[in-house]
């Protein structure tokens, strides 16, 4: 088994890369978080290494964003392009995923190609910036990244203002995942609110796996349902399809990098689930989903 702290689900930007309305978006959730915004848009990948260092996160996966449509990002390439010179300069820290929009259609797998040779490994879907992911029409762009070997990474679970929740149901994923089985599809965030759709989801589908970023806020401040939503996924599709993941920047205002591998390092079902049957997380089962599920999908 591998012993990697790997991190599934991060970002990564500099305030040039950000158009208005994006920036705009992210400092709307500094004033939910009540922090200093630039604390979420003032970031680049040498704070990202100094935060994992700090948790004792060996690797990360660096996710680009294409929100063209939604929020004015012209420069979709350039992003990707950003984030493989990343990866360039540290292979052994960050892995890293393209962001494109399926509906660019031919220049979505044109950009695709163009991703595989800078050494990207996956691609980032965003459907809350407005489409299904499950649409025929995306069909071609697919099977460009099962010929490719790529591994898909989709927001699943509410979204801000400004986005569109309809799109980002985890039974969206079951459709690509049942036409395109040899494609690992990771879905963030488990889903929430529709964490019993993704888990049922995760179950069903051997290609289908969840990162629980974002459940750093259920931990702090709604322990049950950050307990029971582990367990219940623990029960019934195994601990196997758990992914850590942090969608840094974004909570970093709400828990530290460090606090968060801790709570799961250190995962203890509290004394009144453990009465009422809840089951422990064994040592295994705690490595499992800081990195070694993550290594195994990633093939590292
Ligand atoms: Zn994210």
């Amino acid at each position: 088994m591998v012993k990697l702290i790997i991190d599934a689900h991060c970002h990564i930007w500099e305030e040039r890369l950000l158009s208005a309305e994006m920036k705009e978006k992210y400092i709307d959730l500094a004033k939910e978080f009540d922090c200093d915004p630039s604390l979420i848009i003032d970031i680049n990948h040498e704070k990202l290494l100094l935060q994992m260092d700090e948790a004792g996160i060996d690797k990360a996966v660096l996710l680009a964003l294409d929100y063209g449509t939604l929020f004015k990002l012209k420069t979709y390439k350039l992003y990707n392009s950003y984030v493989a010179d990343i990866v360039r300069k540290h292979p052994d820290r960050f892995i890293g995923f393209a962001g494109i929009d399926p509906r660019r259609g031919n220049r979505a797998i044109e950009e695709l190609e163009r991703c595989v040779k800078m050494g990207l490994k996956g691609v980032k879907l965003w459907p809350l910036t407005g489409f299904f992911p499950d649409n025929p029409e995306f069909y071609p762009f697919y099977e460009h990244i099962e010929e490719l070997g790529l591994t898909i990474l989709c927001h699943t679970g509410s979204s801000p203002p400004g986005t569109y929740m309809k799109y980002n149901r985890p039974a969206h994923i079951d459709t690509i995942a049942v036409d395109f089985p040899t494609i690992k599809i990771i879905m963030a965030h488990v889903g929430v609110p529709w964490h019993n759709e993704a888990i049922s989801v995760a179950k069903k589908n051997e290609n289908v796996f969840f990162d629980i970023s974002s459940l750093q806020v259920a931990y702090k401040n709604a322990p049950f349902f950050f307990y029971q939503t582990l367990v219940e996924a623990k029960m019934k599709c195994g601990v196997e399809k758990i992914l850590f993941g942090s969608d840094w920047p974004l909570f970093v205002p709400h828990i530290s990098q460090k606090e968060w591998v801790h709570a799961i390092k250190n995962l203890k079902i509290p004394e009144p689930m453990k009465s009422l049957g809840f089951p422990a997380f064994s040592d295994e089962e705690k490595t499992m989903i800081l990195g070694g599920n993550a290594a195994k999908i990633l093939s590292i």
